[in-house]
């Protein structure tokens, strides 16, 4: 068990001399092989330094994380990426339209440096990160950071401070709590065809970069379910594993309004022994009220995508504070970053969708 500090960082004022002192002390932490979790826009991740063999296995070890599951290595600016990556002409063009962004390239490697983050891959996932503290973070540390998201494997992935020193206190040297993850869902990986880099690319993760967002890049109608056939190496490693999961089973109901609220408030009478958690738009959530004892926990509004983006994973961290038998969720639409609320749910519920 580690002795963990816990500091508060107004992400605001990073550059006042206040949290910069903070943001040194916590570069070198990492300098010396240690683990710092720190916000970013997507989630809060776990980072060690990513040229440090034992810093990284670090990682794995204090999250569970199978050691065949990649991480991304995070940088300070896209120029730093060309020194470890062979960037193709698209990848090229992705970095200068879109980066800092919470979207990940995964290249070939350039040389060995990155090898830790994907051992036996001649690949690496790189990103540069939107979040000003997470860039002033690496920039301060001066070496890129290996970093998933900040949960322990399988879990749902942490959006605010308090998710965070649940799962890794005890397990992380330092955790940096700054501001509620904006975006609230992980980046948008996205690979390039081995053969011809420059002929399409292939969106392994869904994320807040969309698909509408990368139609200009030829992208290949690679279906993520496909890839994880047991008889076909995955393309994404990690994609093979169960992800973003509550305590409680969670099913996804589909079907119209009234049904929904009928079917929920029928299973609340016939399972008076079991707490039923209802993760739902903010329309239906107006249904129940307090007395029936169903532990009801809105997205938002129905069209506002992003706002169910953000509080996706805080809703699910919710249920598990509850303590909740059972999670029914509506089914989130598929358009923009919807996709991707969709994909995180889906997982959760180990692709269970009920028809009511
Ligand atoms: P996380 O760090 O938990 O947000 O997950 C990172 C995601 O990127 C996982 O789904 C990994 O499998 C994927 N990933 C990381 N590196 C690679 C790589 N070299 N090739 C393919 N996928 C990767
Ligand atoms: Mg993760």
């Amino acid at each position: 068990m580690l002795k963990t500090k816990i500091i508060k960082i107004d992400e605001k004022n990073i550059n006042n001399p206040e949290e910069l002192g903070k943001l040194r002390e916590a570069a070198g932490i990492i300098k010396n092989g240690g683990l710092v979790v720190f916000p970013t826009e997507t989630v809060y991740g776990l980072g060690a330094d990513a040229l440090n063999r034992n810093a990284v296995g670090k990682i794995y070890k204090a999250k569970g994380r199978p050691s065949d599951n990649p991480l991304i290595v995070h940088f300070s600016n896209a120029g730093d990426i060309y020194k470890y990556a062979e960037v193709n002409e698209t990848a090229g063009k992705i970095i200068n339209k879109f980066m800092p962004a919470p979207l990940t390239l995964v290249l070939k490697k350039k040389n060995g440096l990155l090898n830790y983050a994907s051992p036996n891959l001649d690949t690496v996932a790189v990103r540069v990160p939107r979040n000003k503290t997470a860039r002033k973070l690496i920039e301060l540390a001066g070496t890129p950071i290996a970093a998933p998201s900040a949960n322990l494997s399988g879990k749902p992935s942490p959006t605010s401070a308090e998710h965070i020193i649940s799962d890794l206190n005890g397990r992380a040297d330092m955790i940096i709590c700054g501001e509620s993850s904006e975006i609230g869902l992980e980046s948008t990986v996205i690979s390039f065809n081995p053969d011809n880099p420059d002929n399409g690319i292939n969106i392994l993760r869904s994320g807040f970069i969309t698909r509408e967002m990368l139609s200009e890049f030829n992208i290949s109608e690679n279906n993520l379910s496909e890839n994880n056939n047991k008889n076909n190496p995955p393309v994404c490693p990690g994609i093979k594993y169960r992800h973003y999961s509550p305590d409680a089973p969670l099913r996804i109901l589909s079907g119209e309004n009234h049904r929904i609220i009928d079917f929920i408030k029928r299973e609340n009478i016939n399972n008076k022994n079991k707490k039923i958690g209802f993760l739902c738009f903010d329309e239906l959530s107006e249904y129940f009220d307090k007395s029936e004892n169903i532990a009801v926990i809105s997205l938002g509004p129905r069209d506002n995508l992003n706002e169910q983006a953000k509080n996706l994973f805080g809703a699910l961290n919710k249920f598990n504070n509850i303590g909740v038998d059972i999670i029914y969720s509506i089914e989130p639409s598929r358009k923009e970053i919807g996709e991707a609320v969709y994909n995180r749910l889906m997982k959760a519920s180990g692709g269970k969708v009920c028809g009511v």
